[in-house]
């Protein structure tokens, strides 16, 4: 008997990979718009088409790329972020993992237009399913663009997995607001086909919250959020919570990290002990907390869309940050109240 265990060809390798990594249009433009935020932009363009099935772009002004790292973004494990294992427990940017663009590429048709400050001419990247199709110097703005076509073109499987344009849209819109709320100094536009879904410019938390979501007016998000702020040695907790009369069975919820959107049902918990009594068991309420801590205290690097994060200290922000939400429920509370646990 011969032997028969063989590497397997790359594109292949990519095609296994970018199942973790792309699962539909939505995780197409997190990627791409994460990597635009590491490249320093300070406006990201976003335009889909039909949900991100047959167009998703994204034109970022940030430091664009040689063309020889034109290239080179699309191997696998190939990336500009870290360098060592060191480096994943000191992380600031949204990527490292080097596995986006390979993934990207090796299900869909891509068309990558990027130069730098420093080069006359940029370049172009046309890649499909892993091949290199066409590459040569062009004429472009400073920055990069990204088109990604045909998602699934080569995976059928994939493609019909896929949901309604109505469920794609709203992934794809919970990835983008996971990004534009915490991302406040970057001005997005955001086009579908030919709508307008948003344009915000750079700003502030508060304002930001209000351009996202204000469009539902019975929220009333200038009236009901609280502001709350605390810093420790441990963490510094910034954001918004909402008034208790405005939970709600489906609230907007949202955490972050060091710029990362995450999910955290244990801190979900200390919000919700701050509100004890105030609000109904049904009821839930809304909120945006942004915290930041040294980044050798958590670990990103748990799962490949790093929404899952891993706290050194829980127990003790579990603390802080109830304490740090009843205060602001607190100050709102102007009924004055008789503590007997004394
Ligand atoms: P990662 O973000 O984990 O490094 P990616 O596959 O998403 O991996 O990207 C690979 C590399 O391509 C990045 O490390 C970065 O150097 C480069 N790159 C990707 N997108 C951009 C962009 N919009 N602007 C500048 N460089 C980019
Ligand atoms: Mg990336």
């Amino acid at each position: 008997m011969s032997d028969i265990i063989h590497l397997l060809p790359d594109s292949v390798a990519n095609q296994i990979a970018a199942g973790e990594v792309i699962q539909r249009p939505a995780s197409v433009l997190k990627e791409l718009v994460e990597n635009s935020i590491d490249a320093g932009a300070t406006f990201i363009q976003i335009l889909i088409k039909d949900a991100g099935r047959t167009l998703i772009q994204v034109v970022d002004n940030g430091k664009g790329m040689s063309e020889t790292d034109a290239r080179m973004a699309f191997e696998r494990h190939a990336t500009s972020k870290i360098k060592n294992a060191d480096d994943l427990f000191s992380l600031r940017t949204m990527g490292f993992r080097g596995e986006a663009l390979a993934s990207i590429a090796a299900v869909a048709q891509v068309e990558l237009r990027t130069r730098r400050a420093e080069d006359e001419l940029g370049v172009l990247v046309e890649i499909a399913g892993t091949r290199v199709f066409k590459q040569e110097s062009v004429q472009c703005d400073l920055g990069t663009s990204f088109q990604v076509k045909n998602l699934f073109f080569n995976v059928p499987a994939r493609r019909r997995f896929l949901k309604s344009d109505n469920v794609e849209k709203s992934h794809i819109l919970t990835e983008f607001y996971r990004i534009a709320l915490v991302n406040t100094s970057v001005a997005f536009s955001f086009f579908d086909g030919d709508e307008e879904i948003f344009q915000l410019p750079a700003s502030n938390n508060k304002i930001r919250i209000e351009n996202i979501f204000g469009k539902s007016a019975k929220k009333r998000w200038q009236q009901q959020l609280l502001s709350i702020e605390t810093s420790t040695n441990l963490v510094s907790i910034f954001g918004y919570v909402g008034k208790p009369e405005y939970a709600q069975k489906s609230a907007t919820q949202y955490f972050f990290v060091n710029g990362r959107y995450m999910r955290h049902p244990y801190f979900h918990k200390a919000v919700l002990l701050a509100y004890n009594q105030m609000i109904q068991a049904s009821e839930s309420p809304n909120y945006f907390i942004y915290f930041d801590v040294d980044p050798q205290t958590i670990d990103v690097n748990i799962h490949p869309t790093k929404t899952e994060i891993k706290f050194e200290n829980e127990q003790a922000i579990w603390s802080i940050l109830t304490a740090a939400v009843k205060e602001a429920l607190g100050k709102f509370n102007v009924i004055p109240s008789i503590d007997f646990d004394q």
